[in-house]
């Protein structure tokens, strides 16, 4: 099975991005496009996020082999139904969604019948819209594949070749098992933001202009990720509910026995686990997933 034209849906950071790679790397596929933003449309014209803009979903995946959701999870449904009158036979439908159990059930639900092969790119920004996309988002990251139980071989694989053609590592996982672990490596994370920058603005004993001014302490790494898009995020706690509180449950646990350490004086305690966590900082950057320069390699002012 070829796939020669992709029809993109949804022309923000993740979807304008995949145009962008398909484009950046020459690859013999052809690109057509839909967002329900008019704005959103006409920058993605503008930019050149794929070779056609149509002003419907079904115009958009006329004659597609492949269609690429990259709405809010939330919104997969909804856009799948949308484009549905649209779709070829033969066409196999993905996404790029944060969470997935929530996904393949929306999806099949709205196209019952259809070739359906949920995936996740595990690359991203905290920055949204079609300004946001760029190229080498998915250059060397990793790409989840949850296909369902009787999927096609020959359509899974050209879904894998096609992830890997943009530079991508693919992984195929269980979809509730995919759900457990970006719980805990990604939405948890997110959460943990949220509640510190939410907690931080809240306080009345330290001014926000503190807050701000000392931010360099540590808080300013945890706004970037809190920066991220609220729509999107909103979407992801809500279709990924199970994983998520049941993380969070082992998370509480966790902090509550940090608590009790540092209200008892256990230094060894916090030392061990900070040093557990110290060699698991190695490991992200010795795997490649992380710049190993100090800080970020922010750089300083020099
Ligand atoms: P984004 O930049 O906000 O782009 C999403 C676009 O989809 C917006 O322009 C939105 O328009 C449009 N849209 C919403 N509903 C639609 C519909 N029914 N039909 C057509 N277009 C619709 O979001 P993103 O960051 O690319 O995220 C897209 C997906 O990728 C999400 O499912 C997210 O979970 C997943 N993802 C994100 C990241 C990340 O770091 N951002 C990483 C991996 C995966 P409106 O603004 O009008 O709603």
């Amino acid at each position: 099975m070829t796939i020669s034209r992709v029809a993109i849906i949804g022309l923000g950071l993740l979807g304008g991005s995949i145009g962008l790679a398909i484009k950046a790397r020459g690859l013999d596929i052809a690109t057509t496009g839909y967002d329900r933003d008019p704005a959103v449309r006409a920058k993605a014209a503008e930019r050149g996020l794929v070779g056609q803009v149509y002003g419907t979903a079904a115009e958009a995946v006329t004659d597609a082999d492949l269609v690429i959701l990259c709405v809010p999870v939330g919104a997969m449904g909804a856009a799948a139904h949308e484009l549905a009158l649209g779709l070829a036979p033969h066409a196999i439908i993905s996404d790029v969604g944060s969470s997935k159990e929530a996904v393949a059930e929306a999806l099949a639900a709205a196209l019952p019948g259809a070739c359906i092969i949920p995936a996740h790119p595990v690359a991203g920004t905290e920055q949204s819209g079609p300004e946001a996309g760029f190229a080498t988002l998915f250059s060397g990251r990793w790409c989840i594949i949850t296909p369902p139980d009787g999927v096609d071989p020959a359509a899974l694989a050209a879904l894998s070749d096609f992830w890997t053609q943009l530079g991508s590592k693919v992984e195929l996982m269980d979809a509730a098992h995919h759900d457990l672990v970006l719980a805990v490596t990604s939405h948890i994370p997110h959460l943990i933001a949220y509640t510190i920058v939410g907690t931080a603005s809240d306080l009345e004993d330290v001014t926000q202009s503190e807050v701000i001014k000392y931010s360099a302490g540590g808080f300013r790494d945890f706004t970037r990720i809190a920066a991220s898009d609220p729509v999107m995020w909103r979407d992801v706690f809500l279709t990924n509910k199970g994983a998520v509180l049941e993380m969070l449950g082992r998370f509480s646990e966790d902090l509550t026995a940090l608590q009790r350490a540092i209200r008892s004086g256990d230094g060894d305690t916090l030392f061990d686990l900070f040093t557990r966590t110290r060699a698991i900082r190695r490991q992200v950057i010795e795997q490649g997933q992380d710049d190993e320069r100090p800080d970020f390699g922010r750089g300083h002012g020099e």
